[in-house]
């Protein structure tokens, strides 16, 4: 074989995704499309299509500055945040180097981490959701990622503990905020004391632009720089660009009364599985983490029902879980019902 022996042990990330009725699976906006990107990719031109984007989608950049309150030079955009994460990790590591991931989190950074020929070092969260900051500096690796609202967990790490991380960090120190629109607060404060911090955002979740794959992060310029050469050009399609730029100059009530919406349910959620003793983790993002008994078999008999969630096995401190993208009320409703159908024994 002429595969790469590194490559053996990767993978396909392959969870899932056929189609459903009411899919719960990868916490996007369920609500639909902001009005106005929807309007922008109605109105692009045939140029839009036949010539090639700009470079490093720097009116996108600079829109994002903006809403961030940081110059253009501190962005970095990206074919989703996926695609940053995975030039931010290559740009400042040589292969053989640790990757520090805490566990459970977001299941791609071990993967980006094998592809650029990294090792992985998974550090478990303390009780199954607090950050061990102690034992992530212990790792002495080049990068550390954190993720909060963490991905599965949807809590929000210890700001304390963060800072704490970014401050001792040897190398570079990765926040993964996709979902902090549904929590409040950030860590663009911590920017101004750090030079190795890259704050990483997407458009996926809150601004409902999954599908056009827009993801950027925000961190001084020199660190920007280098992510924008490990990630090359053209990575932004021009329809992705018009789109997200329409959501956010014109579609910013849209987001955040749907974000508004999204907290509501998730509390009215969180209130009716509670109500049927059962203990989902609490959440400051767009989905809930539920543990189970045998989550891939709950997951499969909602499926039946025409209902899909993600199904996690035996994470550390917590065991089985299902995690449950929250959305419309019909959406949590329809939810509800597969869930006591596929639960009554
Ligand atoms: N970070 C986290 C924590 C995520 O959950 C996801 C999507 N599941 C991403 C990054 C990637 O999002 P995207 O590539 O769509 O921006």
């Amino acid at each position: 074989m002429i595969t790469r022996d590194s490559y053996r042990q990767i993978e396909l990330y392959a969870p899932d995704r056929s189609p459903c009725a009411t899919d719960l699976s990868d916490n996007t906006n369920l609500w639909g499309v902001p009005p106005q990107a929807a309007q922008a990719l109605r109105d692009a031109g045939a140029s839009a299509v036949t010539r090639y984007p700009s470079l490093y989608a720097s009116q996108l950049k600079e829109a994002l500055a903006e809403r961030a309150g940081v110059t253009a030079n501190m962005v970095v955009t990206g074919c989703g945040s996926d695609d940053v994460l995975d030039s931010a990790i290559r740009a400042f590591t040589e292969p053989g180097d640790r990757v520090a991931v805490p566990d459970p989190s977001f299941a791609m950074i071990p993967i980006f981490a094998r592809m650029n020929g990294l090792e992985p070092v998974l550090v478990p969260l303390s009780g199954g959701t607090a950050l061990d900051a102690d034992a992530m500096l212990a790792t002495a690796a080049r990068v550390i990622y954190l993720c909060t609202p963490n991905n599965p967990t949807g809590n929000l790490l210890d700001a304390n503990d963060v800072a704490r991380v970014v401050r001792d960090a040897p190398g570079l120190v990765i926040i993964d905020e996709a979902y902090i629109d549904f929590a409040g607060g950030d860590a663009r404060d911590l920017l101004n004391s750090s030079d190795r911090l890259l704050i990483c955002r997407t458009m996926s979740k809150a601004y409902g632009l999954a599908g056009l794959r827009v993801g950027y992060a925000l961190g001084a310029p020199e660190l920007v720089a280098e992510v924008e050469k490990s990630r090359g050009p053209y990575k932004v399609n021009s329809l992705a660009e018009r789109a997200a730029l329409a959501a956010l100059r014109e579609d910013e009530a849209w987001v955040r009364a749907h974000v508004a919406e999204a907290m509501t349910n998730r509390q009215r959620l969180g209130d009716e599985l509670r109500a049927r003793a059962l203990a989902p983790l609490p959440s400051a993002a767009n989905f809930l983490l539920l543990p189970v008994s045998d989550a891939v078999g709950v997951a499969s008999r909602l499926r039946a029902r025409g209902v899909a969630v993600r199904p996690f096995v035996d994470l550390p401190s917590i065991g089985d879980a299902l995690r449950i993208s929250v959305g419309p009320w019909e959406m949590m409703q329809a939810f509800l019902d597969a869930f006591d159908e596929a639960t009554c024994s």
